[in-house]
């Protein structure tokens, strides 16, 4: 029911990781808000899909990301307690590589400035205490954070979008935005079926960014998830998805406990990232920066069909770096994210109107984030500025 002639406070738009945590934290206040997404929460065309994202507080990405990701460590726990589901699975990670290597080196840095608690493990050891890494090259090594884990994407939406209702937030799924217009005092959401009058927009519209606010340098990318079984006779037939089941004939299993989250260098600048089998879920598996990485793709597409050059190079990594596996894929999804030439968030008001309020170019690292970014949102929202450190965020930063 408008209210003066507006018909809520703040319209959060786009229903995803980072909207649905926005949405969450505005109704949790007691703010006027409404959530709109063109799909239902926990789909499958964006970002937040595929049952698990890596969450660590080594932010390798920016120094500015840590206390970001501490405040998310906390409010997930406020998102389990609240909604009375296990959303955040504590089971530790990895960070290996050469010691000086990017994710290795950049983890170590990160740790000691910000006084992060690691282990470091040499290739021995690693292989000794995760023997599915074994095959790591002497010399190298693995950072152990006891602190990282996974969130589990697809629920934590859902939990935050039926905790944001229950708080009083209005939802509407179902409707594509298709313009924003300013006006005197607040923005018209203009959606297919009709015209939302608010106050101020919170955009959360991931991959959508591009083409819903075009005069941001972003970027949209497909990046294919692959999960494996293990191969006949070396740890399991492939036909049990129970997380921690284990191969008495091969010993191998690939369950979260023996097979955390972990990213790897992999050699020639690629990154094998995963995590062992979980929730129902086979063995995750993707790959940065090589053959079968990221491909720019137009978000309005709706063709998501996967092919062998999806995961032809990632299994070829696979017989050398994790032996063990089916090398053919039991699944693959795609994901879609929009990408910002230096790699960092956007997040913040173009030119400085408090109308709008964007938060975008996750560029594949924003999950564990999520809901540290929707607190800030709700701060930005509700009182015009955040305590968390997002200057080199900001949404003015790119040459116009
Ligand atoms: C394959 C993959 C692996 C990743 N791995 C990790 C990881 O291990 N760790 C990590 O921290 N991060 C990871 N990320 C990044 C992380 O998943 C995202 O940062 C996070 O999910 C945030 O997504 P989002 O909310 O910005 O976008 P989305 O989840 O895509 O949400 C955007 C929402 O906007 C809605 N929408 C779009 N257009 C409109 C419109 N016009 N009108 C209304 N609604 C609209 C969409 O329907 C969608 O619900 C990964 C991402 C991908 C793709």
């Amino acid at each position: 029911m408008p209210v003066n002639g507006w018909d809520a406070e703040t319209a959060v738009i786009g229903l995803g990781a980072w909207g649905s945590a926005a949405l969450w934290q505005l109704a949790r206040r007691g703010a006027d808000v409404i959530g709109v997404d063109r799909f239902a929460p926990g789909h499958a065309w964006g970002a937040s899909h595929g049952g698990s994202r890596m969450f660590r507080i080594t932010c390798l990405e920016h120094p500015d990301l840590v206390p970001l990701a501490r405040r998310s460590a906390q409010l997930w726990r406020a998102l389990e307690h609240d909604s009375g589901e296990e959303l955040f699975v504590r089971s530790g990670g990895l960070l290996i590589g050469p010691p000086d290597g990017p994710i290795t080196g950049g983890t170590l840095r990160a740790a000691e400035a910000h006084g992060i608690e690691v282990e470091i493990l040499s290739a021995d050891e690693l292989g000794e205490r995760y023997p599915l890494h074994a095959a790591v090259p002497r010399g190298h090594i693995g950072v152990r954070e006891p602190g990282a884990g996974i969130v589990r994407p697809e629920a934590s939406v859902r939990a935050a979008v039926a905790l944001a209702r229950s708080a009083g937030a209005r939802v509407l799924t179902g409707s594509r935005v298709t313009d924003l217009v300013a006006v005197p005092g607040g923005v018209e959401v203009v959606t297919a079926t009709g015209t939302l009058r608010v106050r101020r927009a919170i955009v959360t519209v991931g991959a959508w960014l591009s083409t819903l606010l075009p005069r941001l340098p972003l970027e949209t990318v497909r990046m294919p998830i692959c999960w494996f079984r293990p191969a006949t006779g070396t740890g399991g037939d492939g036909g049990d998805d129970s997380a921690g089941s284990r191969d008495s004939a091969g010993g191998k299993d690939f369950g979260l406990d023996r097979f955390p989250v972990f990213m790897r260098e992999a050699g020639g600048g690629q990154v094998l990232w995963g995590n062992g089998r979980e929730n129902g879920h086979d063995v995750k598996l993707g790959l940065e920066y090589g053959g079968g990485g990221f491909r720019p793709m137009d978000p309005e597409d709706t063709d998501r069909s996967v092919g062998a050059e999806d995961w032809t190079e990632l299994a070829r990594l696979l017989a050398v770096c994790v032996p063990g596996l089916d090398p053919v894929p039991a699944r693959v999804a795609v994901g879609l994210f929009s990408r910002t030439p230096d790699g960092q968030f956007v997040i913040g008001s173009p030119d400085g109107d408090p109308r709008l309020i964007v938060a975008g170019g996750c560029n594949a690292h924003g999950g564990k984030h999520a809901l540290g970014i929707g607190e800030a949102l709700a701060d930005l929202a509700t009182g015009g500025e955040t305590r968390m450190p997002l200057d080199f965020a900001h949404a003015d930063r790119f040459p116009a």
